[in-house]
């Protein structure tokens, strides 16, 4: 008997939430950002899917390989750049995009011996102070990409938003503005949004949208579910009861012993816990779906399962499904009861579950 815990993956809400991007930003080009195994739901799967992007966001060359390896030819950016000057050998032979976002990037192409012309995407720190130059020292940075002869010479310029997620913040505004000020007088293609950018900065689409957490159907936007945007959750991650059992008022439930029985009650184990990429830091009371009845979770994950209340789910018995995050329990949710974001969770899932693979198409 194979264990129950396994991962749903719609493709079909994948293609509907690429058009979505396409309808939000209609005069960009789409650069799909399929980074940490496209946020678990599996990279070469989804860019098989996503076919229609004008190109691909990666973190590593690893993955770059994982792309090129299932026959996409479109641009792939490595979204950090090269690492070291021997990955550049590796950008040749597999003619990716790279960010350049230190002098020490300029230095290793500078040394650098090929014939492949780098396509170059300079980014530019505006106010999320990770990854960039200065603003001050751009203009003098772009003269000098352009005159190291084996990067291609229309560099795109890119920087990327601190906290759209917060349509308060004000700190948004401030980098549209030093972006838009600082790049309008050199003739270069220009990109700056994220997800939480393309639903609420549409004055700064540019050529380039770079749309991660919405293709996967998760809402970007703080407080907020995929159906608030008219995303379509692409991932769900199901198991099923494989026990239930009484236990008495004031006896204790799991690790730790943190959990105690307000009364006698029926309590109900799911194979499924933090080894499998559920949170352990999710909270008692977040909500667990079983039967299509809303339920609660009791205690801390353990590392393949979890316990659940089952009071009010009448009726329950071994092998009733219970679901975990998807179309019927909102992951954004699921996230805000463990204290971390939806990206986190995807992301996590393990490549141990089962994978289940959704297309109407
Ligand atoms: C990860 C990443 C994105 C995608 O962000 P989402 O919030 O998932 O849309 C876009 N741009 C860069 C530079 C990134 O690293």
């Amino acid at each position: 008997m194979s264990r129950p815990a396994k991962v749903n993956i719609n493709l079909t809400a994948l293609r509907k939430n690429f058009s979505r991007v396409k309808n939000l930003a209609p005069k960009s080009s789409i650069l799909s950002v399929v980074k940490a195994d496209a946020y678990g739901h599996g990279l070469s799967r989804v860019a098989e899917t996503l076919q229609q992007s004008d190109a691909f966001g990666v973190a590593c060359v690893e993955e770059a390989i994982e792309l090129r390896d299932a026959g996409v030819d479109r641009p792939i950016l490595l979204l950090e750049g090269p690492f070291t000057f021997e990955e550049l050998t590796l950008v040749a032979a597999l003619k990716l995009d790279i960010v350049v976002h230190h002098a020490e990037q300029i230095k290793m192409i500078e040394r650098f011996q090929s014939d492949y012309q780098i396509p170059v995407w300079l980014k530019i720190d505006t106010g999320m102070h990770r990854l960039g130059f200065d603003v001050g020292s751009i203009k003098q940075v772009h003269e000098k990409l352009l005159s190291l002869k084996n990067i291609k010479d229309e560099i795109v310029l890119m920087s990327h938003y601190a906290d759209a997620a917060n349509p308060d913040a004000s700190i948004t505004k401030t980098q549209s503005t030093k972006f838009q000020e600082l790049t309008q007088n050199l003739s270069c293609k220009r990109s700056m949004c994220n997800s939480a950018g393309i639903i609420n900065q549409s004055n700064s689409h540019y050529d380039y949208v770079r749309p991660g957490l919405m293709l996967y159907g998760v809402s970007p936007i703080n407080n907020k579910v995929s159906s608030d945007f008219d995303l379509t959750p692409v991932m769900s991650l199901h198991s099923e009861l494989i026990a239930i059992k009484s236990v008495n008022k004031g006896d204790t439930v799991g690790y730790g012993a943190t959990w105690r029985c307000p009364e006698d009650m029926p309590v109900g184990i799911v194979a499924i816990g933090y080894g499998d990429g559920y949170p352990r830091h999710a909270k008692s009371g977040t909500p667990v779906m079983i039967n299509g009845l809303q339920a609660q979770l009791i205690g801390h994950p353990s590392m393949d399962m979890i316990t659940v209340d089952l009071r009010g789910i009448s009726g329950a018995k071994i092998g009733d499904p219970v679901e975990l995050w998807g179309d019927n329990l909102p992951v954004e949710l699921v996230a805000k009861h463990a204290e971390t974001i939806a990206y986190e969770l995807l992301s996590g899932v393990h490549k141990r579950l089962n994978v289940n693979i959704y297309d109407e198409d």
